[in-house]
C-alpha cells in the first residue's frame, strides 16, 4: 500500500534543457565517475593524501576504501582494472559522442553511452542537449523527461573534458580521441580538480559510511567552491534553469496487514492529496518536482512542488507528520550557500530560503482544511492526527 512519503533517490542538481527536458547531476556520481578513469596508482596518491591530511595510516585506509567498494559494488574490479579498458569505443556522430563504459561490478559487461557536450547557453547559463546510458541506474530516471547523469556518463562526460584541456596524444588519453575530434568543452557541472580531497572524502563517505548519495550530496552541495562557474550562473539567472531538488525513489510502501487504523490513515493521505491536486492544477499550478522543506532541521521533509509562476505550493509529509501545505512567494535569488529555516509555526509568514530555486520566500505552513487559503475535505482519520501532531510540535 502507498503512503505517499517520497524515498530521495539522490539530491542535485536539475538543468533544463531544451524541449522540456531535464539533466539531473549528482556530486557523488561525478565522484565515482572520477573514480573510474583513475589508475590504481592514481588511487592509491588520493588515499595517501587523505591518511597525510588525518594523520593516519594509508594502508588502514586503502583497506577500508577497497572493503567499501567490494561490499557496495559486489566486487573489488573498480580499483583493480586498468583505467584505458574503462572507457571503449568512442565516437562522434553528428556532434553526439558515443562509447562503451565498463560496468564497475563486471568487467564483461559495457553500456552503451551517448553525451553530446555540455555548453554554456545563450544566457550565460550551464546545459546539455543530450544524454543517454543503457545502465539501470539511468534507465530508472523516474519520469520520461528527466535524464539522470549515472557514474558512466559522469566518468564519459570527465574524460572528455580532461582531453580537451591536456596535452596528451589520442594514444595515451582517457577517450583515445585526437584533438580535432574533441569539441571544445566550455565547462563541467562542477570542478573536480579544485576540488580533489573533496572528491576522496564523497567516496569515503559512500563506500567506507555507507551513506545513501542523497545524505552525501546534501552535506556537502551547500560548499559553492564545488560547483563550477557555468553551473553557478545557471543557479544565479532569473528562469531558474538550474535548481536544486530531490530526485526521487519510489513511495514507501506498507504492507496491508498492518493495523486497520494505519491503512485508513494512509489512504486518507492520498486522497487529501488527489483533492490538492487536483484543486492546483484547476488554478494552472503545474508539477515542479521534488524538493526539501525545512532542509537540515529536524523538521525537514520532502515535498512534491507545484509552481506557478513565483507561487509555490508544496506538499510534504514524513513518517511523523500528517501532510503539510508549504506556501511560498518567491522573490529575489540570494547568495548560494544560504539555506532554509526550520518549521516555524502554522499559519505565521516568515522569511525563508526556498531550497529548490534559492530565492527569499515568504512562506506559510497550512494544514489543509484549518484556513480560509485551503478549503478542502478531511477525513477524520486525517483530522484526529493533526490534533496528536500539534501537540506533539507545540503549535
Ligand atoms: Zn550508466
Amino acid at each position: 500500500m502507498k503512503t505517499n512519503i517520497i524515498i530521495p533517490r539522490d539530491y542535485g542538481l536539475f538543468v533544463k534543457g531544451d524541449y522540456g527536458r531535464r539533466f539531473f547531476v549528482s556530486p557523488t556520481r561525478h565522484a565515482i565517475g572520477k573514480l573510474m578513469l583513475e589508475s590504481s596508482a592514481q588511487i592509491r596518491e588520493r588515499v595517501s593524501r587523505k591518511a597525510r591530511r588525518e594523520t593516519t595510516s594509508p594502508v588502514r585506509l586503502r583497506k577500508l576504501l577497497y572493503d567499501g567498494i567490494k561490499k557496495r559494488e559486489g566486487t573489488d574490479n573498480l580499483v583493480k582494472v586498468h583505467t584505458r579498458n574503462r572507457i571503449n569505443g568512442v565516437e562522434l556522430y553528428d556532434r553526439v559522442y558515443h562509447a562503451k563504459l565498463r560496468a564497475k561490478s563486471d568487467e564483461e559487461i559495457y553500456y552503451e553511452t551517448q553525451l553530446s557536450n555540455p555548453r554554456i547557453n545563450d544566457n550565460g547559463g550551464f546545459g546539455y542537449r543530450h544524454s543517454r546510458c543503457d545502465c539501470k541506474d539511468s534507465y530508472w530516471g523516474e519520469v520520461k523527461s528527466t535524464e539522470v547523469f549515472c557514474s558512466h556518463l559522469a566518468a564519459f562526460e570527465i574524460a572528455l573534458f580532461e582531453d580537451e584541456r591536456g596535452n596528451k596524444s589520442s594514444n595515451e588519453n582517457l577517450t583515445g580521441l585526437t584533438k580535432s575530434r574533441l569539441q571544445r568543452y566550455p565547462s563541467m557541472p562542477f570542478d573536480l580538480r579544485k576540488n580533489y580531497d573533496l572528491v576522496t572524502d564523497m567516496l569515503f563517505d559512500f563506500y567506507v559510511e555507507g551513506f545513501t548519495m542523497a545524505q552525501i550530496n546534501k552535506k556537502y552541495l551547500d560548499d559553492i567552491e564545488l560547483l563550477s562557474d557555468a553551473l553557478c550562473n545557471g543557479l544565479k539567472d532569473r528562469k531558474d534553469t538550474v535548481q536544486f531538488g530531490v530526485l526521487r525513489q519510489k513511495e514507501r510502501e506498507i504492507k496491508p496487514i498492518l493495523a486497520q487504523d494505519t491503512q485508513e490513515y494512509y489512504g486518507a493521505i492520498r486522497q487529501l492529496e488527489n483533492r490538492l491536486r487536483g484543486m492546483l492544477l484547476e488554478r494552472e499550478f503545474k508539477f515542479d518536482g521534488y524538493g526539501y522543506e525545512f532542509k537540515g532541521h529536524g523538521s525537514e521533509l520532502v515535498a512534491k512542488r507545484y509552481r506557478n509562476g513565483f507561487e509555490v505550493i508544496s506538499i510534504g509529509v514524513n513518517p511523523y507528520t500528517p501532510p503539510l501545505i508549504i506556501r511560498k512567494h518567491l522573490g529575489e535569488k540570494v547568495s548560494l550557500g544560504n539555506s532554509d529555516e526550520p518549521f516555524q509555526g502554522i499559519n505565521i509568514p516568515y522569511l525563508s530560503v526556498d531550497d529548490n530555486t534559492r530565492r527569499k520566500a515568504l512562506t506559510k505552513v497550512i494544514i489543509p482544511g484549518e484556513s480560509d487559503e485551503s478549503q478542502v475535505f478531511v477525513p477524520r482519520v486525517l483530522k484526529r492526527r493533526y490534533a496528536q501532531w500539534k501537540v506533539s510540535v507545540g503549535v
